[in-house]
């Protein structure tokens, strides 16, 4: 009997986890308490217990246990609903994975690293829920009822910098959590941000469905988004590229500028994008100015952007740099002046229409929107190399040709 790594999919020594058969009958798994960890502190599961760890359930137990309250959210993977445990009455957002999208290491997987991670008080926990049903794979996640940040973002406009520096600095201790114990989310957005309240005063990181191991070498998402970093555009289909938290760096950077003016900062990190073109020159000190997205922010916010987006992931700082800017404003004051408002209300005025793709003027790249998988068999696919194992896994993820729409 051979147990796997769950973020490796490397074999390790047979240590079999044991699962209390009552919580099992429960349709539940509850591991032991002195459980043998893999090589990246994830729980091993045995092959075994791949088949016996899950219980079947069918629409009517499923009743049985929970009242259905609403749908959460919906993607490519499946969706999330929001149910009420009958007997306990605690809410939980369960989430079904298809099971066509999804091969059961990878949900056990997600599963997995949710549940090992679930110690920081950054990032979404898990219950010991985990069943199957005909078509899907099901688990309990604590509910989140402020829903996500995209949600909240006024477009074109972006949140409120305190607002903002609160959620940065939750989001920052998530991924530092994360890169200290070598795992890369690999799908930083706001979708991925999960709220307990408006103000954003409780935060917390979710959809660990794309999430590896530093070193990993995964395939390239087909499509991009603006979140994913120059060297994964680049990388070659065939070859792919090796997992390093640099690329969650520069999805933060972009999450950081999206939050704050509710607008992308370009449609995708590749040279035929002229606002990412434009914003390269910058950063090469071959502009003379600033590029006008870029024109609102404060110096200290534009170095925080300069160390984030560095075009060369060696040359990115680590997530805990961003503790030290926050501490300084970063919208420049000229947006609060007359002049600056008059021109942000003329600019609102102008028809949805196609993207002034002249760099220099006065104009938005791209509006927000949900950004989700087009291909989620592709990113969640298999992997050559460390990232080996199979068909996709949940929650939305990488690509989509400059935003696609959608729910996450
Ligand atoms: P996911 O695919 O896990 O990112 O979930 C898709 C969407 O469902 C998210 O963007 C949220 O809006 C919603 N959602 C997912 N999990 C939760 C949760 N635990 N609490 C509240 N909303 C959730």
């Amino acid at each position: 009997m051979d147990s796997f790594c769950f973020v490796c999919f490397q074999k390790e020594e047979l240590q079999p986890l044991h699962l209390h058969s009552a919580a099992m009958s429960a349709g539940s798994i509850e591991q032991e308490p002195s459980r043998k960890l893999g090589c990246c502190g994830v729980p091993l599961i045995t092959e075994d217990m791949q088949s016996l760890a899950i219980r079947t359930l069918s629409g009517t137990d499923i009743t049985k246990h929970y009242d259905l309250i609403r749908e959460l959210g919906k993607g490519t993977y499946g969706k999330v609903d929001l149910v009420s445990h009958k007997s306990t009455g605690t809410k939980m957002a369960l989430k079904f994975v298809n099971k066509s999208k999804t091969k059961l290491k990878n949900f056990l997987r997600e599963f997995s690293i949710t549940n090992t991670l679930s110690s920081s008080p950054f990032i979404i926990k898990v219950f010991d829920v985990v069943f199957e049903t005909e078509d899907c794979y099901v688990f309990a996640q604590e509910y989140a009822p402020g829903g996500d940040l995209f949600d909240i973002i006024p477009p074109q406009v972006g949140l409120p910098e305190e607002l903002v520096k609160r959620c940065v600095q939750q989001l920052g201790l998530a991924l530092d959590y994360m890169h200290s114990k070598s795992l890369v989310h690999r799908d930083i957005k706001p979708e991925n941000v999960l709220l307990f309240d408006r103000d954003c005063r409780r935060v917390k990181l979710a959809d660990f469905g794309m999430t590896r191991k530093v070193g990993c070498r995964v395939k390239r998402i087909s499509g991009t988004i603006p979140y994913t970093a120059p060297e994964v555009c680049q990388a070659g289909r065939a070859e792919g590229f090796a997992v390093d938290t640099s690329i969650d760096v520069w999805a933060f950077g972009v999450l950081i500028f999206c939050v704050l003016t509710g607008n992308f900062p370009w449609e995708a990190a590749v040279a035929s994008d002229a606002f990412f073109e434009e914003f390269v020159r910058w950063q090469k000190g071959r502009l003379a100015g600033l590029p006008s997205q870029w024109r609102r922010f404060t110096d200290s916010a534009l170095r925080m952007f300069q160390r984030l987006l560095a075009l060369d992931p060696e040359k990115r700082c680590p997530v805990k740099e961003v503790f030290y800017f926050i501490k300084c404003d970063l919208m420049a004051e000229v947006r609060c002046r007359p002049s600056y408002r008059s021109r942000k209300h003329a600019r609102d005025k102008l028809p949805a229409g196609p993207h002034c793709h002249e760099p220099g003027a006065s104009c938005t790249p791209a509006p927000l929107k949900r950004t989700v998988l087009t291909e989620a068999s592709a990113a969640r696919g298999p992997e050559p190399g460390g990232g080996g194992g199979g068909g996709g896994g949940g929650g939305g993820g990488g690509g989509g040709g400059g935003g696609g729409g959608g729910g996450g």
